[in-house]
């Protein structure tokens, strides 16, 4: 069994202004240095074919897909909102970055592999139905979620969220779904301001304090997300991979620190094998410092490597 890891050229295609955060370059920092550091020649690499059309109504509206295509320009930037571009290449980008975690989704339900990191661009975690936001147009692990339960052996999915920002968009499309338990951990108060205080049963708020470092991060994720993991016993998890809690993002004020994020995959890792038969799909949102975005990356990956 192996992990596989899933990307594509063309999702650096899609740029949204020499100054974005949200850049091409992250891709290249995170294959950069999973190549240096010999853990890419131990993946099973993946390219993944655009979602298709039917397969995005599984999360968005047919509407909303039809206002991005119109969005889209031909050339130049055009605007989803303050925050978030489209050039002419951002659909197609968009496509082929939710293509990868159907892809993922499909390969570790079919046993062909055990867990993947999608290394994809834009991300999709803010992405809500009808909303295109934060730098996300299409919310790329709901839509994995949704194609994840249209087989017959899934009946329960959990997301888990450790991006420095709250997964609005997930808990948007599976605030009524409690087949689907969402846990995020997100700085606050802090951007995205949605959904932070909904009460449900399967909707999971670990609010961190700006400056909180990795003891507090560590003692709340185990008091928050192991007790829901054990009651709601997924048949198959996801992670919204983003790495911007790390002390050195330019975006968020948390004070991770690189083996955080090892240690918090290892523990999801622990909890894929304990209930999910190890079938365990992870996929980049943010991280915006490039080295540190590298380094944590390689640390994500490393401990799935040993999640096996
Ligand atoms: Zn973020």
């Amino acid at each position: 069994m192996t992990t596989a890891y899933i990307s594509h050229n063309d999702c650096a295609l899609h740029d949204m202004g020499a100054s974005h955060p949200e850049s091409p370059q992250r891709l290249q920092a995170i294959s950069a240095r999973l190549s240096d550091s010999g853990l890419l020649q131990r993946l099973d690499c993946l390219t993944p074919a655009p979602i298709q059309r039917e397969q995005l109504a599984l999360a968005h509206p047919e509407p909303y897909i039809r206002e991005l295509e119109a969005l889209q320009p031909r050339r130049g930037h055009s605007y989803a909102d303050p925050d978030t571009a489209l050039n002419p290449h951002s659909l197609h980008a968009a496509r082929l970055a939710a293509g990868a975690v159907l892809l993922g989704t499909e390969r570790i339900l079919g046993g062909s592999c055990q867990n993947a990191f999608c290394a994809v661009r834009p991300p999709g975690h803010h992405a809500e139905q009808v909303s295109a936001m934060g730098f996300c147009l299409f919310n790329n692990v709901a839509l994995g979620v949704e194609w994840a339960l249209q087989h017959s052996d899934i009946e329960r999915v959990a997301v888990l969220d450790f991006d420095v920002h709250h997964g609005n968009g997930t808990v948007d499309i599976f605030k009524d779904r409690p087949e689907v338990l969402v846990c995020s951990s997100f700085q606050y108060p802090f951007y995205p301001f949605r959904y932070q205080d909904i009460q449900r049963s399967h909707i999971v708020h670990t609010p961190l304090p700006a400056g909180t470092v990795s003891s507090a991060f560590r003692q709340a994720i185990e008091r928050d997300w192991l007790p829901a993991l054990a009651r709601h016993r997924p048949d198959m998890i996801f992670i919204s991979a983003g790495f911007d809690a790390h002390r050195a993002d330019p975006l968020g004020q948390l004070q991770l620190e690189d083996e955080d994020f090892h240690w918090i995959t290892g523990l999801i890792g622990e909890a894929a094998n304990r209930y999910a038969g190890a079938r365990l799909l992870s996929v980049l949102e943010g991280g915006y410092d490039l080295p540190a975005l590298g380094r944590c990356a390689e640390a994500h990956v490393k401990a799935l490597l040993e999640a096996r």
